[in-house]
């Protein structure tokens, strides 16, 4: 029941309208019998600013942060958490007495639920990204944090892929590999990553690379979420690779939004099974 005592968070998007993100949420806050309510706000890009003054002047406790948002919004926040920073996208924001300091949960809760999921142990990992996107940046920066063996990034834009090459240096060997050069970048990788959004729905007959070069020694994991399985998680399945579907990121970046709002532990589980079942039923 919202009362006069309700704390509000919310997610700053634009559009908004297909996020799993309030129903899982509010399904989170009802079932801990906690008092907040979670809102999407569809916010144009020009209002970004007014936005962010009406978290403070509303006293919003918390937004979540989405495309086009995640990049314009850092120089609005009074503080910047440093993976946020080298990522240089914030996905989570809390309001801490007025005060808004920017997270970025995307790549912890892929790295999270990797872990989680899968039982791979970091430090073995060569990783062959596919994309350099927004959520590629996010997942790179955290598995170099995470101490990877090696990245290497295949890109259609080989200069993005460069760019983030070259921002990842310092912590991991990494290396741009172009698209044509795929195999030797997938052969003697272990874990094989797709950020591209090539097999989402509804181009799910898609794949982000040849299932020839698939091999059984992979970890094959797709960010994508919708559809739960992919065109590629399909091939790797087949092939004997494990697998691992992007929905455990989506769940986990919205449980570790949820435990720095409420600095207290996220009902993963049925975070999962909120989303797993909107997802089952055609949501999207
Ligand atoms: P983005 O910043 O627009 O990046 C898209 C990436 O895909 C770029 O590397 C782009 O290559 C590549 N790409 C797109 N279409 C392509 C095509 N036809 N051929 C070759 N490459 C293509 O998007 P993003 O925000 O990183 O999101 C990427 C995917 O991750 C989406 O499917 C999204 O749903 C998913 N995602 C999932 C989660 C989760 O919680 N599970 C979170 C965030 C994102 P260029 O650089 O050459 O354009």
């Amino acid at each position: 029941m919202i009362t006069s005592k309700t704390k509000v968070v919310g997610l700053l998007g634009h559009p908004v309208g297909h996020s799993q993100s309030p129903i899982m949420h509010n399904t989170a806050f009802r079932e801990n019998n906690v008092n907040y309510v979670y809102v999407a706000f569809d916010v144009a890009p020009e209002k970004l600013p007014e936005a962010v003054a009406g978290i403070r002047s509303l006293g919003l406790r918390g937004v979540n942060v989405t495309i086009p948002h995640k990049v314009a919004i850092i120089p609005l926040l009074d503080e910047i958490d440093p993976l946020a920073k080298r990522i240089g996208a914030v996905n989570t924001v809390v309001n801490d007495n007025g005060r808004l300091i920017g997270y970025n949960t995307d790549g912890t809760g892929y790295v999270r639920s990797l872990v989680n999921e899968t039982k791979i142990e970091l430090a073995d990992q060569v990783v062959t990204m596919l994309g350099a996107g927004g959520a590629a940046r996010a997942v790179a920066c955290t598995l170099a944090e995470e101490g990877v063996k090696e990245i290497r990034i295949v890109n259609r834009s080989r200069e993005k892929a460069q760019r983030l090459a070259e921002h990842l240096n310092g912590l991991v060997p990494t290396r741009a590999i172009d698209p044509a050069d795929a195999h030797l970048a997938v052969s003697d990788a272990t874990l094989l990553i797709n950020t591209t959004s090539i097999g989402m729905y509804p181009q799910v007959d898609e794949m982000p690379i040849a299932a020839e070069l698939l091999h059984p020694r992979l970890v094959v994991s797709d960010l994508i979420y919708n559809p739960l399985e992919t065109k590629l998680l399909q091939a790797a399945k087949k092939i004997g690779a494990k697998t691992h579907s992007g929905v455990g990121m989506f769940v986990n970046q919205g449980a570790l939004a949820y435990e720095i709002w409420l600095e207290a532990d996220a009902p993963v589980e049925l975070m999962r099974e909120t989303v797993l079942k909107q997802l089952q039923q055609g949501g999207n």
